[in-house]
């Protein structure tokens, strides 16, 4: 079949809910992915950070094809070999009493609003019905009617009314916007992205995730951290709160924490909030199957072992040092952190993200626009110092061509 049978069969029995660059890839292997028509490409989106590890990495696979054969699901009216053993791994390696396994990252940002506002009235005291939720403008935290409620943003949540109640919304990277709100005794927690991915990779001030943290605690409210995308090594820390030595109540984490196979998600605490929700009050079929729980284990081996987080930290050094050498008037700003970055570029000089992101793509590389000015670039943190000069070769011969 040729490109454009591929993708009018998507586009004629798919919902049209995406818009996807005109490419139709069949194959990926570390840094790369391959098209129908056998043209190699670097992959600068990485599933919006879920392959952190790079596409089939040899050690993920072999854990999936082996359990694969073995045992899937079990669903937790059951226990399973392997699910006592993901969660004891992860909470060691993030410092936690508990784990509880999902699946999309939304369900686990569900889950710690559930977990929250649970907490608040049964910890902190909180009057039924009236616990608060402060969370940030621009936040990206998933789809869902609750998730969608909290969103800023139009094209998220305009005629999917009515909206969850209970939350309270604050500019992003303003200590004073959260003091100004968090000494409600209603409120029970403050749930936040370290870094703002789908906002256009919009890092704080440093200082600012240390602070909110201290109000947090001054005023008895859960801090909540969204690494669905920040976490497993991107940022170039394990964590992206560990830049400021934040250790949050609740923790989120997915997409990398399977590798880029199957969805697994994960919300991590303490005793004193994880052990708030009894049985029956909160599960998921999927949710920490056998398979999904090897996977979990082999993923986050790979994070370890081959030290990816140091490995994102210095590339991404090296990625921002090689653009900002690009000599462009369309680029108005580079930033980020560790392989997390974006380019924002001038809105007036007649190119959109998206076109840039069509040149880059002729060029060989992959990236994705977040909003109409700003490229954002997240490749697989596998990446060795030779792809990356190469990839931003190719980035830096698109800008000057444009
Ligand atoms: N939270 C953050 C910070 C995200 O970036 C995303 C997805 O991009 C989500 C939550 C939702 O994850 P999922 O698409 O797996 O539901």
């Amino acid at each position: 079949m040729r490109k454009e049978e591929y993708i009018l069969r998507e586009e004629i029995y798919g919902a049209h809910n995406y818009h996807p660059l005109p490419v139709v890839l069949q194959k990926g292997k570390g840094v790369f992915v391959w098209d129908t028509d056998g043209r190699r490409y670097f992959d600068f989106l990485s599933g919006y950070s879920a392959l952190n590890q790079g596409h089939c990495h040899p050690h993920i696979i072999q854990a999936l094809c082996e359990q694969a054969g073995e045992l899937t699901l079990v669903s937790r009216a059951f226990y399973s070999n392997l699910l006592g053993e993901f969660m004891e791994y992860t909470c060691h390696l993030f410092g936690y009493d508990k784990l509880l396994p999902m699946n999309t990252g939304v369900e686990a940002v569900e889950t710690a609003l559930k977990l929250c506002r649970r907490w608040g009235y049964r910890k902190k005291g909180i009057p039924s019905g009236k616990a608060k939720i402060i969370v940030c403008e621009n936040n990206f935290h998933g789809r869902t009617i609750s998730v969608i409620s909290m969103s800023t943003d139009p094209s998220a949540y305009t005629d999917f009314d009515p909206y969850t109640p209970g939350f309270i919304k604050i500019p992003y990277n303003s200590t004073e916007a959260l003091q100004e709100v968090i000494s409600d005794p209603e409120v029970a927690g403050f749930l936040l992205e370290p870094i703002q991915g789908e906002a256009g990779v919009v890092v704080p001030d440093v200082g600012y995730l240390q602070a909110c943290y201290q109000l947090c605690k001054d005023n008895q409210v859960l801090f909540i951290a969204d690494e669905i995308q920040t976490g497993i090594a991107r940022t170039g820390k394990m964590l992206a709160c560990d830049h400021e030595q934040v250790h949050p109540d609740i923790l989120l984490l997915g997409k990398a924490l399977s590798g880029g196979t199957l969805p697994l998600s994960a919300v991590l605490a303490d005793d004193e909030i994880m052990l708030t929700i009894r049985p029956g009050e909160h599960g998921s079929t999927y949710g920490g199957n056998p398979l999904a729980a090897r996977v979990g284990i082999a993923a986050l081996e790979v994070i370890v072992t081959q030290q990816l987080a140091a490995q994102a930290q210095k590339m991404g050094n090296l990625f921002r040092e090689e653009i900002r050498k690009i000599d462009s008037p369309m680029i108005r700003e580079v930033r980020g952190k560790g392989l997390l970055n974006a380019v924002v570029t001038k809105p007036d000089k007649g190119k959109t993200a998206w076109d840039i992101c069509m040149e880059l793509k002729e060029k060989g590389l992959i990236a994705k626009p977040t909003h109409e000015h700003i490229i954002r670039f997240t490749p697989p943190l596998i990446i060795t110092g030779e792809q990356l000069r190469e990839a931003t070769t190719v980035i830096r011969e698109t800008f000057e061509k444009i």
